[in-house]
């Protein structure tokens, strides 16, 4: 006995709440039947025997059945084909009259397909030919009104019916199956889409954003800059001599260290800065910082920090960086602030390595 999901759950009560319907739909046909129909009966026995007492007992039926179903959990769908199976049998005797009126021991069958669970379309199943045998054997009326044919027909009828309702669950499976195949495959898809994504702006190497991407944010920037007249600063780091180091201990030991420095980079800035490997050893970094002084004392770090590593792989020596940095003001163009930039950096270059150019 499986546990009900909340959607199972949400879809008994509505059958309950069917089965209210059902009630008042056939106490309102057997009322309009009586008063504008040829109807055989007095209006005492009628309305005692055929509305009013048939009525209590399909009523009571679905209450007691609402109460089983909430005490025991278990069996919500069992109460429910069972409590639909009474009705069905009610309803049935009322009118063995009509001939179609066999047809409601599909009711309970139908239920049972909302669900899609094979069993429990067999248990209705099982169900109804048990109803049905209960109401030809006791009812005389209703034995009356079924030719020999409709004795064979009606369980044929039942039977088929099964059988096409099995078909339509296995069916239904079979799509949720391919739905969920289609969802699954989309996720993928999805994540590795951002995957890609962020591959694509990132450099392998240092873990920094690449070129293009670190356009993409200066552009942004110079937009933010030109809208609200507030400043940032753009900082360009080269790492000194490093085709000495490349030279002396080999491009392996060169990829360490520039990963090295790039940490130091990452570790150093802001969450609002921007970091990017310009190029084989050069970083561009845009900072986001409130004053100039803030921005300076940033990158001062950075070269300090650097400056202090020892590398391993380099005999215990350590490497030093050498920037320049400028400010962006108004109305200044792209083009024109990252001169400024290369220019102080090519300044400190030259006057020494290992110091920063504002
Ligand atoms: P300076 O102090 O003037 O900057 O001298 P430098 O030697 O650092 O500058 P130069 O431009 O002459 O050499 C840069 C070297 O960086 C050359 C290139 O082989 C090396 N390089 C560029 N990209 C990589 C990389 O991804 N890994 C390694 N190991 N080396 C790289
Ligand atoms: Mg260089
Ligand atoms: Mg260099």
């Amino acid at each position: 006995m499986q546990n009900l999901t909340d959607q199972e759950m949400k879809w008994v009560r509505k059958v309950w709440i069917s089965y209210w319907y059902i009630i008042g739909v056939q106490f309102v046909a057997q009322l309009f039947s009586y008063l504008f129909l040829p109807y055989d009966a007095q209006a005492v026995e009628f309305y005692f025997y055929v509305l009013l007492y048939p009525t209590l007992k399909m009523s009571l039926t679905v209450s007691l059945g609402w109460v089983v179903n909430k005490a025991m959990k278990k069996y919500s769908f069992h109460t429910l084909l069972i409590a639909g199976t009474i009705l069905a049998i009610l309803i049935i005797k009322l009118n063995t009259d009509i001939r179609i009126i066999s047809a409601l021991f599909l009711l309970p069958i139908f239920v049972s397909v909302i669900f899609y669970r094979i069993r429990l379309t067999l248990f209705s199943a099982i169900l109804q030919l048990v109803g049905f045998l209960f109401v030809y054997i006791t009812d005389e009326s209703y034995r009356n009104h079924l030719s020999n044919f409709d004795v064979v027909a009606i369980p044929c009828f039942l039977g088929l019916c099964t059988l096409l309702a099995s078909i339509i669950m296995i069916r239904g499976r079979e799509l949720q199956e391919a739905l969920r195949h289609t969802m699954t495959a989309k996720q993928e898809l999805m994540i590795q889409y951002a995957v890609i994504r962020k591959q694509a702006k990132m450099d392998s190497l240092t873990n920094l954003y690449n070129q293009a991407s670190f356009y993409e944010h200066f552009d942004i920037a110079m937009a933010y800059g030109g809208d609200r007249s507030s400043s940032f600063f753009l900082a360009l780091i080269d790492i000194d001599n490093f085709k000495t180091i490349n030279d002396t201990y080999g491009h392996l030991v060169g990829d360490v260290v520039l990963a090295r420095v790039a940490k130091v980079i990452k570790e150093t800035i802001t969450p609002n800065d921007i970091a990017a490997r310009y190029g084989g050893e050069e970083f561009a970094l845009l900072l986001f910082e409130t004053n100039f002084d803030k921005a300076l004392k940033l990158v001062e770090t950075i070269r300090a920090t650097v400056f202090s590593l020892q590398h391993e792989e380099m005999a215990g020596t350590s490497v030093t960086i050498s920037i320049g940095i400028t400010s962006y003001e108004p109305a200044m163009s792209k083009e024109a602030l990252f001169e400024r930039a290369d220019i102080n950096l090519y300044k400190a270059k030259r006057t020494g390595k290992n110091k920063i150019v504002t």
